[in-house]
């Protein structure tokens, strides 16, 4: 990636680019937000039914496959209907 950064300008913009993860943006505030809400935070995610936390989705899917499976199938029918049904409307557009 050439380990550029800082700001960059392109086509008369002046464009930030974060260090962290390459991201560029046009405005600052939306570059500020990024340094300071997004960038290099670690992603929590929490259980929908008992708030336990977890820094990993897939275990925490786990987690909620284990202990509340009930929550697990509901949740799991409602993405397929929701896939489902998208599949038909692609296909009637
Ligand atoms: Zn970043
Ligand atoms: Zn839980």
């Amino acid at each position: 990636m050439g380990g550029f950064h800082g700001e960059l300008k392109i086509a008369g913009h002046t464009v930030s680019r974060c260090k962290n993860c390459g991201r560029t943006y046009k405005s600052k505030p939306a570059y500020s937000r990024h340094i300071n809400h997004e960038c290099g935070k670690v992603e929590i995610h929490t259980c929908p039914v008992c708030s336990r936390t977890y820094k990993r989705k897939d275990i925490m899917k786990t987690h909620i496959k284990d202990l509340h499976p009930d929550y697990y199938i509901r949740e799991r029918k409602l993405l397929e209907n929701r896939i489902l049904s998208e599949d038909f409307l692609s296909r009637n557009i």
